[in-house]
């Protein structure tokens, strides 16, 4: 028998084997939140991804051959879309990244529908001459994606990216943005903490704290106002207002202040669209 234990042991509830029924109250407690936030986070990738498919359908519907992802990560896209015959795909990211996930796919059987480039370079150095090395044209329209990106660039490394896709879009090119949310310092403090309890609950381990990772920067520009300041025609959609849409907002994970309008609309992100003017 343990050293813990007698044969005629008592305890009150914070001791010995009363601790054990605040344990499991406090994982009970806990379950419908942690299960509410699980589901919201499962159900915001599902509708990004649904939003950006919908994005590359239409483009190539209007005609589109050429796609460039940016910070494509695993995005399987140029594999399971059905891309229209005759499309170029190129995908940027490091290096390391990018091998990855073609010799994963390429292990397993899977190949790319579409005429997939990779273009494996660091988006703060000259990725547009390598993109060019590649066979890109920029006289050709362009369908362009940044889903998950903008929150791991500080500002000026997002004006800079936006200015070259710019300069590279022909008149008719599309692009579709995930912005970056922004949330005040005592959120993300309230929403760190929230996840924290929850790992502990759970047992799950610490892996990454993902937000120190990204930039939470104030004088970030606002992406749609960016764009249509330098040529382009814009539309912007809350990613809760889509979730909504889609019957798929679970308002019990979400930690935002409901009487401020402007809360919801700095903590969640846009998706934005927009088209190059000729
Ligand atoms: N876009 C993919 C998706 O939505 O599934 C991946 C998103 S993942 C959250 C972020 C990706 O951005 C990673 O693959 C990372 O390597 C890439 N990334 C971030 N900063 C980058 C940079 N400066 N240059 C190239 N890739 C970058």
């Amino acid at each position: 028998m343990s050293s813990l234990r007698t044969d005629d042991d008592t305890w009150d509830i914070a001791s010995s084997v009363g601790a054990t029924a605040v344990m499991v109250a406090a994982s009970r407690a806990a379950e419908p939140e942690a299960a509410a936030v699980f589901e919201h986070m499962g159900n915001y990738q599902a509708v990004r991804t649904h939003f950006f498919d919908e994005y590359f359908t239409r483009a190539a519907a209007a005609g589109i051959r050429q796609v460039v992802i940016l910070a494509s990560g695993l995005d399987s896209r140029a594999y399971r879309l059905d891309w229209p015959a005759g499309t170029v795909v190129y995908e940027i990211d490091q290096p390391k990244v990018l091998e990855y996930k073609a010799a994963t796919l390429a292990e397993h059987g899977v190949s790319p529908v579409a005429d997939r480039r990779e273009v494996p370079i660091d988006l703060r150095f000259d990725w547009p001459k390598a993109l060019r090395d590649k066979g890109f044209d920029p006289q050709a329209p362009t369908a362009w994606l940044a889903e998950g990106l903008l929150m791991y660039l500080p500002a000026d490394a997002q004006d800079r990216l936006f200015e070259h896709v710019t300069a590279l879009s022909a008149a008719g090119s599309r692009l579709a943005v995930e912005t970056a949310a922004s949330q005040p310092v005592d959120r993300r403090e309230e929403m760190r903490a929230r996840f924290e309890r929850i790992a502990a609950q759970f047992g799950l381990e610490k892996a990454l704290d993902v937000a120190q990772l990204m930039y939470d920067d104030p004088d970030r520009a606002d992406v749609a106002d960016w764009l249509g300041r330098h040529g382009w025609q814009t539309e912007s959609l809350s990613a809760p207002d889509e979730m909504r849409r889609l019957d798929r907002f679970v308002a019990a994970a979400v930690t935002t202040d409901t009487d401020d309008p402007d809360s919801e609309a700095q903590a969640f992100s846009q998706f934005v669209t927009a088209e190059r003017q000729p």
